[in-house]
């Protein structure tokens, strides 16, 4: 057997590599955890395998032109399957609080579009959640085993949005997956995934995108000059995803509103800090406000990786606005910074108000950076 032949996935040639030869050897784990930033490509190396791992091929696989493959890409295999957060409204719902069926539509609808267009950063109108029913369906078809395919194979996305009830639903799946079955698991935030569930899992890190290669794949994408202004604008985005966002909507440049306000918070500059909070207050969507959080931790490791050797996978493209990191020169007080992150996209979870979450963060900040209690005004 060769290799995988990835038709989704760009770049990322160290993780290729793992699963070409797990694959070429018959040595695929039961669980992957793939963890990357949003736009990395961990869906499109997640899907590329998935289709691999089903193809009726007796040569290359994916070879796109099976029934299998078909079936993959269309999600109509009932061997193939996915699991990612939504964002549920009253009618995706029926009285006993299950899913109903104008939800279970919305679900596959979702997986559609991601499958289409692996490299797009989903925003959402509300605070996304995986239903935990749909865990439990999918739980339940991996222990039945496989209908068509000769093995489940299983990709749940943004598996750090998983609630606990879900996750256990999951768990002894996870650990003790009748034979075949592939999972692979996908996040941007490994911290926060459950401890139980990174313990059953192989650990792959996906690193940050060469300019050239963004270059390449937004002018392919877009059907655009590589030599566009446009598209140089947006090469230093070191996820592909996030390159896309950019190029599309260049007014919007959440990047660098984004370092604005952390430069804001690290200078101590209360009226800026607050300038930026009453923008951020308008957007009015929660993909944007996580996004924000995230994009914090990366410029944080990021500027603090930027001094170290070996460590390129975690340093943001060129084109990046630099986050500064005034004062934190050891690696616990980094920690804490995107510790603090974390709790603020928790305080999101819980619904606290946008603004306050912001101006608690800042505040926070201060503090961390002075080392004691700030006082404003
Ligand atoms: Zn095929």
């Amino acid at each position: 057997m060769a290799g995988i032949i990835w038709n989704k996935l760009i770049g990322q040639e160290r993780i290729r590599s793992v699963f070409d030869s797990a694959f070429e050897n018959g040595t695929l784990g039961h669980a992957y955890l793939l963890c990357g930033d949003a736009g990395s490509g961990k869906f499109a190396a997640a899907f590329d395998l998935a289709q691999a791992l089903l193809c009726l091929s007796d040569t290359q696989k994916p070879c796109g032109e099976c029934v299998s493959c078909k079936k993959v890409k269309k999600y109509s295999h009932s061997d193939f399957h996915v699991i990612m957060p939504v964002v549920l409204e009253k009618e995706h719902k029926s009285t006993d609080g299950k899913l109903s069926e104008a939800g279970w539509k919305l679900l596959s609808e979702v997986v559609v579009n991601r499958i289409e267009d692996p490299y797009a950063i989903r925003s959402f109108s509300s605070i996304p959640s995986i239903p935990v029913d749909w865990v439990k369906e999918v739980t339940h078809a991996i222990m039945r085993g496989p209908l068509e395919g000769g093995r489940n194979v299983v990709i749940m996305d943004r598996v750090d949005l998983m609630a606990k009830e879900a996750a256990n639903a999951m768990l002894k799946t996870l650990e003790e997956p009748p034979a075949g079955t592939v999972m692979i698991l996908c996040t941007n935030r490994i911290h926060a995934v459950l401890p139980t569930i990174i313990s059953r899992c192989q650990i792959l890190r996906f690193g940050w995108l060469p300019p050239e290669t963004i270059r390449e794949s937004l002018s392919r994408k877009f059907d655009v000059s590589s030599k566009d202004p446009k598209v140089t604008a947006c090469i230093g985005y070191g996820a592909l995803g996030e390159a896309m966002q950019q190029f599309q909507n260049p007014g919007s440049a959440l990047m660098e509103d984004t370092a604005k306000f952390w430069s804001a918070c690290v200078s101590q500059e209360w009226s800026s800090v607050t300038g930026m909070i009453d923008a951020f207050t308008l957007i009015n969507d929660y993909g944007s406000y996580e996004r924000i959080f995230l994009l914090i931790m990366q410029g944080i490791r990021s500027s603090f990786f930027r001094t170290l050797e070996g460590a390129e996978n975690y340093i943001m493209g060129d084109g990046t606005p630099e986050f500064p990191l005034q004062g934190v020169r050891t690696p616990e007080r980094a920690g804490e910074l995107i510790d603090l992150c974390e709790r603020s996209i928790g305080y999101l979870r819980a619904r606290a108000g946008v603004a306050l979450v912001f101006a608690e963060f800042a505040i926070s900040v201060m503090e961390i950076l002075n080392g004691k209690k700030c006082q404003i005004g």
